[in-house]
C-alpha cells in the first residue's frame, strides 16, 4: 500500500478521469480522431463553461494548453516589453518563469526585479508598492511555490499593481485544485494552470485565463489556423477571444480527462477540498514538527498543502528513497527550482510532502513515522 504524497508533483487521477482518457482513446482507435472528436464536440466546447466556473471568468476568457508552462510562456509572450520597461517578479517564482523572464528582459532591454519577500516568507506588498512606477508592465506571482506551503496575497499584489497599470500574471500551477482560484475574486489578469497537480487531471494539460480587459492589450504572436483566420491573400484575422492563445493540435483525450478533472473537483467542492487539504497538510507539519532532527521549512502566514521539511545529517534524496521503500511517496524540491527564495532561506534542498483530500489521516500519521525511522 502506497501512501501517495504528491500530489504538488503529478497526482492520482480518479477513475471518472480515467475512463474518459481510455475510452476517448478506444473511440479513436474505432473511427479515427476526427470522427471520434467531432462526437465529443459539445462536451469538449461545454469545457470553456466548466473551467470558467472553477476559476472565476467567462468562458470566452478560458483557453486550453498543453501544461501550466504553455500556458504561461504564451500569455507572457503576448505582454508587450520594450527597452526600458520593468517586470517584477515573487522571490518564489519557479525557475521555468523566472528563466523566461529574465531572458526576455535581457533581449528588450527591459528590467527584471524580484519583490524581496516579508518576514513570513510572503511577497511584501509594502515593498512591491515602493517598487511601483509606470514603466512595470507586468507582475509575475507564484500563487503557491512549487518548494513550501505558503499562499501569497495574489488580491494585494493585484490591485497594487493596477494603480499603476501593470497586468498580473498569477502562476497558479499550485493552487488550482486545492484552493479557490477565482480571477473575479482575485483581480488578477491572466492564470496559468495545469491539470497534472492538484486538479488529478492527465498530464500534458494547460489551461490559461485571459480577462477581457487584458486581453485588448496583448499581442498574441503564437498563433496558428485556429488561433487565426486566413482572409485574404495578405489577410490575417486574430480570434477575439482567450482562443487565440491556442493551437489546433492537441490531445482530445487529455483534454477531456482534464474537464472531467475539473467537473469532478466541482462536484466534491473547491471549500471542501481546501478544507480537506488544509486539515492533512496541518496535520502532517504538526506530526514533523514534533519529531526530534526534523525541521519543517513552510513560511508563510497563510498555509496550503505543500509541507516541506529537512531531517538533520540526512539528504533529501536519501529520505525520499528511505520513504519510498516503506511505501510513501514524496519528492525532492532543490534551489535550483526556486532560486531566489532557497537562496535567501538558506537550503539547498527539501523534502516535499503534498496530500491530497484523497490521503486519510491515519496515513498521514503513518508518514509521520516513517520519517520518524529515517530521523534517527
Ligand atoms: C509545476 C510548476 C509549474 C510548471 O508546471 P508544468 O505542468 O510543468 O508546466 C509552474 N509553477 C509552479 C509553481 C510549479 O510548481
Amino acid at each position: 500500500m502506497t501512501i501517495f504524497l504528491d500530489s504538488a508533483g503529478s497526482s492520482l487521477p480518479p477513475r471518472e478521469v480515467l475512463d474518459e482518457v481510455i475510452g476517448h482513446l478506444r473511440r479513436e482507435v474505432e473511427v479515427g480522431g476526427y470522427v471520434a472528436a467531432q462526437e465529443r464536440a459539445d462536451d469538449l466546447e461545454a469545457g470553456y463553461g466548466v473551467f470558467a466556473e472553477l476559476l472565476g471568468a467567462s468562458p470566452d476568457e478560458v483557453a486550453f494548453t498543453e501544461s501550466a508552462t504553455r500556458s504561461w510562456l504564451t500569455a507572457f509572450d503576448a505582454v508587450p516589453l520594450a527597452a526600458g520597461d520593468r517586470v517584477l517578479f515573487s522571490e518564489a517564482e519557479y525557475a521555468g518563469t523566472a528563466i523566461p523572464i529574465l531572458r526576455r528582459a535581457r533581449e528588450v532591454g527591459a528590467v527584471a526585479e524580484a519583490v524581496p519577500s516579508d518576514s513570513f516568507g510572503q511577497i511584501d506588498v509594502d515593498a512591491l508598492k515602493d517598487m511601483l512606477d509606470e514603466r512595470v508592465k507586468l507582475v509575475s506571482l507564484v500563487h503557491v511555490p512549487t518548494n513550501s506551503g505558503l499562499v501569497n496575497p495574489a488580491r494585494e499584489v493585484a490591485d497594487a499593481a493596477h494603480e499603476v497599470g501593470a497586468l498580473v500574471l498569477l502562476d497558479a500551477c499550485q493552487s488550482i485544485g486545492q484552493l479557490p482560484v477565482r480571477a473575479d475574486d482575485l483581480g488578477v489578469d491572466l492564470i496559468a494552470g495545469t491539470g497534472r497537480k492538484w486538479l488529478r487531471g492527465p498530464r500534458g494539460t494547460g489551461v490559461l485565463v485571459v480577462r477581457r480587459e487584458a486581453a485588448e492589450r496583448l499581442h498574441p504572436r503564437l498563433v496558428d489556423l485556429h488561433s487565426a483566420e486566413w482572409v485574404g491573400p495578405d489577410d490575417i484575422r486574430l480570434r477575439d477571444d482567450a482562443r487565440v492563445h491556442e493551437i489546433w493540435e492537441t490531445s482530445v483525450a487529455a483534454r477531456l480527462g482534464f474537464i472531467a478533472a475539473a467537473r469532478y473537483a466541482l462536484a466534491k467542492g473547491v471549500d471542501v477540498i481546501e478544507r480537506e487539504v488544509g486539515e492533512r497538510a496541518r496535520r502532517l507539519r504538526d506530526g514533523l514538527g514534533a519529531l526530534p532532527g526534523v525541521t519543517v521549512r513552510d513560511p508563510g502566514v497563510r498555509k496550503a498543502g505543500i509541507v516541506t521539511f529537512t531531517v538533520d545529517g540526512v539528504s533529501a534524496v536519501d529520505v525520499r528513497d528511505r520513504l519510498a521503500r516503506e511505501g510513501v511517496t514524496v519528492t525532492v524540491s532543490w534551489a535550483s527550482s526556486t532560486l531566489l527564495d532557497m537562496t535567501r532561506r538558506g537550503l539547498a534542498e527539501v523534502v516535499r510532502a503534498s496530500p491530497h483530500y484523497f490521503v486519510e489521516p491515519a496515513q498521514v500519521d503513518q508518514a509521520v513515522e516513517a520519517v520518524s525511522r529515517c530521523a534517527r
